[in-house]
């Protein structure tokens, strides 16, 4: 079976988990905590990262984060993605507004944001779909007008920029996730990205249960206390250690994925250019990181067949998002801005197709010969 997914995994991770555990630094903001952040900051040039257990909960400290969002407040984001970019603002109580997206990117259609624009908005989130960055200078200009706050939902986006930006630092914060099915994992986990050098003390003291314990362990302060109100979303330094393996050969990670994209970019242009399925668009000035790799059938119906099909010769392809608007909690929780003409019709076409680092560029050639051949 070709699976769909391997997490990612770096030789030097065994033996950096087990000093963590030699030394007994297992807790959280340890040595490899450190060396991660470090490494982002350098990769990226935010001003600060901070790691978290998970991008919802880096998108959750930015939420917070944000002047006073409350009930009745409403955020602008796409109904085409992962629940935790709603959650997040959910949880503070206020109101998803979902936009449609663009049949090319799958990203929100940022034509489609000012109208959607009401005097209860408080921001505005982009999730960069498949590593692919959204339009930023238009959704920036929206937000500089009407001064809203962006959240950058990038938890596809390490790696990848827009302009020559990396994706997480546009926005006000960007939230990158390491689940295992992410380019590069520790398990569970994400990291918050902060622009803005005078927001870093008020998110180090939520992400630490309210206190200003970061300031005690740097040894600014003699004691530490409570400050404000908070949770607890830093990992274990066992994670981040398992991370720090991979970020250390980052770019020979995105080089191969971005090789397996291509090959099946490749083996696959005949069948697009007979109109029998699409494939994925890069606008110009968007540099991806090879998160993804989807093609498009011609609708539901061939798709389910097509993931039956290739489940018979052993290959595991999947879909996702049921678009957020349409589900319970969606209904329950948010609304849907204007017209749904993509986001339901596109994510029923959208078939994910095996992409991990190790995939072996003569399995995307058998898998790419199977797609022809139920095309045939
Ligand atoms: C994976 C993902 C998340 C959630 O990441 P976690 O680290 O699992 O919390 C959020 N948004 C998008 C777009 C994702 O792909």
């Amino acid at each position: 079976m070709i699976n769909f997914n391997v997490p990612p995994y770096a030789e030097k991770a065994m033996g950096y988990i087990q000093e963590c555990v030699k030394n007994q630094k297992i807790c959280g903001d340890g040595p490899y905590t450190k060396k991660c952040s470090e490494w982002i900051e350098r990769k990226t040039g935010t001003a600060k990262c901070l790691l978290t257990t998970s991008c919802t909960h880096a998108t959750e400290l930015a939420a917070l984060l944000l002047p006073d969002i409350g009930p009745g407040d409403e955020v602008i984001m796409p109904a085409y993605t992962f629940v935790s970019t709603a959650d997040a603002f959910v949880l503070r109580g206020a109101v998803p507004v979902f936009v449609d997206i663009r049949p090319d990117t799958m990203n929100m259609d940022e034509k489609l944001i000012e109208e959607a624009v009401t005097e209860r908005t408080k921001a505005i989130v982009p999730v960069h779909y498949a590593g692919v960055a959204c339009e930023m200078d238009t959704i920036m200009d929206i937000a500089a007008r009407h001064r809203l706050a962006v959240v950058e939902d990038a938890a596809q986006g390490i790696m990848a920029t827009y302009k020559g930006k990396a994706l997480g630092t546009i926005g006000d914060f960007g939230c990158f996730s390491f689940h295992e099915t992410k380019n590069y994992s520790m398990g569970e986990g994400g990291a918050l990205l902060i622009r803005d050098g005078r927001n870093v003390e008020e998110a180090e003291i939520i992400r630490e249960k309210g206190t200003n314990r970061s300031k005690y362990y740097r040894g600014q302060i003699d004691k530490y206390t409570w400050i404000n109100y908070g949770s607890s979303y830093l990992p274990s330094d066992m994670n981040a250690a398992y991370l720090y393996a991979q970020l250390e050969i980052a770019e020979e990670i995105n080089d191969a994925r971005l090789a397996i994209w291509k090959r099946y970019c490749d083996n696959l242009r005949i069948l697009a250019q007979a109109g029998r399925i699409e494939l994925p668009v890069v606008p110009e000035g968007c540099v991806h990181n090879g998160h993804m790799f989807y093609i498009k059938t011609k609708d539901i119906e061939e798709r389910t067949a097509l993931i039956d099909y290739l489940k018979k010769n052993e290959i595991h392809a999947v879909f996702h998002y049921v678009p957020l608007h349409t589900a319970p909690a969606g209904l329950k929780f948010g609304r849907f801005h204007g017209e749904d003409r993509y986001t339901t019709k596109e994510s029923e076409r959208l078939l994910r197709l095996p992409m991990y680092y190790g995939l072996e560029l003569e399995q995307v050639d058998y898998i790419c010969g199977k797609l022809r051949e139920f095309y045939r």
